[in-house]
């Protein structure tokens, strides 16, 4: 049963565009449309699912949503400042696959694998081959939070927690769940935006059987991405009693205007999700021509705040290596 509802999403991910030719027939543009030349040799290779490329505007290189994944060779530049762990994640490493580097919380690396290739990742040089690939292999990290009280929330990350089976998610959460002082499962995942059919209904039950409070933080990063399956998607595990957040990322040439962050918002908060993060971007090799200056982003956020509602305003952040907590910069 819980095999047969899985396969679709299954599926679509056996079904994604991986080749950049394919990609641009589907939305009948050719390489000299754009700017700067395709990188077909990219090791992060192109990785797209079709219900996404569904929701890009035929004919348009410009498009949102496709500048988000279309490998080109802008990211070949070497830009000072910029590196393989921007955030430092690879020193707060506690046990394989743990980070600990704010009080009260870890993340766990769940799963190298995502639906979807963002260019601008921050974690797409991270080692994920070293993370734990097996409920046994968590046993350490499991072991090192059953040992401190302190964690009262444990964050399911990636890569993409999603990316895993429910069969494989329920065992994890079932070992959480046997830690009493373990109050809060957070899970930060795109694939609901990428494929909305991994939010099936095994995935929705287990959530609403789970004895710990779930809040989800999707990663949504332009209106045009909000489509009827994901909204149907969102109040399937609102339903569940999950509340479910938003971050996104400060994108050059995506999203980095007030008329686009307001669209984003506004539809977001209309469907339920809060905005809760917007990134200034991680300063991750590859990456450096999405990045938006600072006091743009502080504008930005600034102009939001006279528009909306105060629930639907994100709070901007970049993220210092070796802060205390995301520094909050609007
Ligand atoms: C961002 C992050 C968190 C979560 O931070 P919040 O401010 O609670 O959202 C936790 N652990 C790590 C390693 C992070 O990078
Ligand atoms: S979904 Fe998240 S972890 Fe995966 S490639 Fe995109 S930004 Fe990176």
């Amino acid at each position: 049963m819980r095999d047969l509802e899985n396969s679709a999403w299954q599926h679509s991910m056996q079904n994604a565009v991986r080749s950049v030719s394919e990609l641009l027939d589907c939305l009948g543009l050719r390489p000299e449309d754009f700017p700067s030349p395709i990188d077909l040799e990219n090791p992060f290779p192109l990785f797209v699912p079709r219900e996404f490329i569904a929701r890009m505007n035929h004919g348009d290189p410009t498009d949102p949503l496709l500048l988000q994944i279309l490998p080109t060779s802008d990211e070949r530049v070497q830009t000072p400042g910029y590196g393989h762990d921007p955030v430092g994640d690879q020193h707060v490493e506690r046990a394989p696959g743990l980070l600990h580097k704010y009080t009260s919380r870890v993340l766990m690396i769940a799963s190298g694998m995502c639906a979807i290739h963002c260019r601008y990742c921050f974690r797409r040089h991270f080692p994920y081959e070293e993370s734990p690939r097996s409920n046994d292999q968590w046993q350490p990290a499991l072991d090192l939070i059953a040992n401190d009280p302190s964690i009262h929330e444990v964050i399911l990350s990636g890569g993409d927690p999603l990316s895993l089976g429910n069969q494989r998610l329920r065992a994890l959460g079932k070992s959480l769940e046997s830690i009493g002082h373990v109050q809060r499962l957070r899970i930060h995942t795109r694939f609901p935006v990428m494929i909305p059919s991994r939010v099936d209904s095994a995935f929705c039950d287990w959530l609403a059987s789970s004895r710990l409070t779930s809040w989800i933080v999707l990663h949504i990063n332009h209106a045009n991405e909000i489509d009827q399956a994901l909204i149907q998607a969102i109040r399937a595990m609102k339903r569940t009693g999950a509340s479910v957040l938003n971050q996104a990322v400060l994108l050059r040439g995506i999203n980095a205007t007030v008329a686009l962050q307001r669209d984003l918002c506004e539809k977001l908060v209309d469907v339920g999700v809060q905005p809760y993060y917007l990134h200034q971007l991680d300063r991750v090799d590859g990456a450096a021509h999405f990045e938006t200056p600072t006091p743009v982003g502080e504008q930005i956020v600034d102009e939001l705040r006279k528009l909306l509602p105060g629930y639907a305003v994100p709070r901007l952040v970049r993220e210092v290596s070796g802060e205390p907590h995301k520094t909050v910069l609007r």
